[in-house]
């Protein structure tokens, strides 16, 4: 069964809104004032999250979104179209933790059945694994490409101090199920910390060679909710190369285009390591991304300080056409870059989980 055939049997078929939407005006492609084209949207299905990682949230006390904010299935898949029609290419699907969300195969299947100009879109997914040995093979079967999972340690003690749950055994069996549902690549991905698993580096990179994922190290970045960054607490994209080059010979690839990590040959290759410099080497130059909160507020960047309320006018009543031009005025106001830099930079009100990594 296509992923047409397969959307067409679920309730949101029913919904002529779901469709890309047709005819004039055609309102363009979403160019931002310094050029970048923008074709990767990353959506938030929920706030909330199966792990507590030390980083991204404190074990209690989160203020999760209220229920009625959140977009339901069709709401979601409109706003996609939407999106889709103005040139996005890629869809991923992040939180919090996406698995949470138990319309996850529908919204894959709904995505997949929208067609834009350039087809149906790409759908991958930022995961934390749990849940995917349950979900694999649907997650294939609805359309979705390929995953990124974060994995951070290897070692079970470590796992339940830095994730503050003992998981570490499902999270291996949710990569091995994603794997063999031909998820590919598989990306791993890992924050390393300073005193707390950054001595792990090669381990990570070595185990992924062993089973043919692709390794990437993600510079941590001041968007915990605790707001506990420190630039000399955080290990740098050099110091990470510096350690995996203790073990294998490096060559970068080069090519990057608008992917935020930096590849490199690991012994001549095949295999290849990624590092997100985020901090230290910024690439928001070839940025061409854009993030939708799971309450329906759209992002032109990680750190942006302001969001375009696409929720409130869509239940309002609001045409395709209204909410294209929501999604123009939102990247018209995108900075040139993140801005950590600078001097008055201040961290975004809303957690990194609340915006989708
Ligand atoms: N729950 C999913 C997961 O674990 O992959 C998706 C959401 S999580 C916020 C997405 C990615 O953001 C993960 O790879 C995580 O390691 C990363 N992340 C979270 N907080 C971060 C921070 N402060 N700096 C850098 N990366 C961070």
């Amino acid at each position: 069964m296509s992923a047409q055939q397969a959307f067409l049997g679920t309730p949101q078929a029913r919904m002529s809104s779901v469709r890309a939407p047709r005819g004039a005006p055609v309102t363009g492609q979403l160019v931002d004032k310094f050029g970048r084209v923008h074709r990767d949207l990353r959506i938030s299905l929920t706030d909330r999250c199966s792990l507590r990682c030390t980083y991204c949230m404190p074990e209690q006390g989160m203020q999760w979104l209220a229920k009625p904010t959140l977009l339901t299935t069709e709401e979601l898949l409109r706003l996609t179209a939407v999106a889709v029609d103005l040139g996005i290419e890629e869809v991923r699907l992040t939180g919090g933790e996406p698995l949470l969300r138990r319309d996850i195969i529908d919204v894959v299947t709904g995505i997949r059945a929208i067609h834009g100009p350039a087809g149906p879109p790409e759908v991958s997914m930022t995961t934390n694994a749990l849940g995917l040995e349950r979900t694999a093979e649907a997650l294939a079967a609805a359309g979705m490409g390929r995953v990124n999972v974060s994995l951070d340690t290897l070692r079970p003690d470590r796992f339940r101090e830095l994730a503050r749950r003992d998981r570490l055994d499902d999270t291996l069996a949710g990569i091995r199920a994603a794997y063999r549902a031909g998820l590919h690549p598989l990306k791993l991905n890992a924050v390393l910390m300073r005193g707390i698993n950054d001595d792990e580096a090669l381990d990570l990179l070595d185990f992924a060679l062993e089973h043919g994922y692709e390794m990437r190290f993600i510079e941590q970045m001041p968007l915990d909710a605790q707001h506990g960054w420190t630039r000399e607490e955080m290990v740098t994209g050099a110091e990470i190369l510096a350690s995996l080059r203790q073990g294998h010979e490096l060559v970068p690839v080069g090519q990057r285009g608008s992917a935020p990590a930096e590849r490199y040959l690991v012994d001549g290759g095949p295999a290849t390591v990624g590092v997100i410099a985020s901090v230290t080497a910024p690439f928001c130059g070839s940025c061409d991304r854009v993030r939708l909160t799971a309450d329906g507020q759209l992002r032109n960047c990680l750190f942006a300080q302001a969001e375009t309320d696409l929720r409130t006018p869509m239940r309002e009543g609001a045409s395709d056409d209204d909410l294209a031009g929501l999604f123009h005025e939102c990247l018209a106001g995108k900075r040139p870059g993140h801005g950590i830099d600078e001097p008055g930079f201040l961290q975004p009100p809303r957690p990194m989980s609340a915006i989708g990594g």
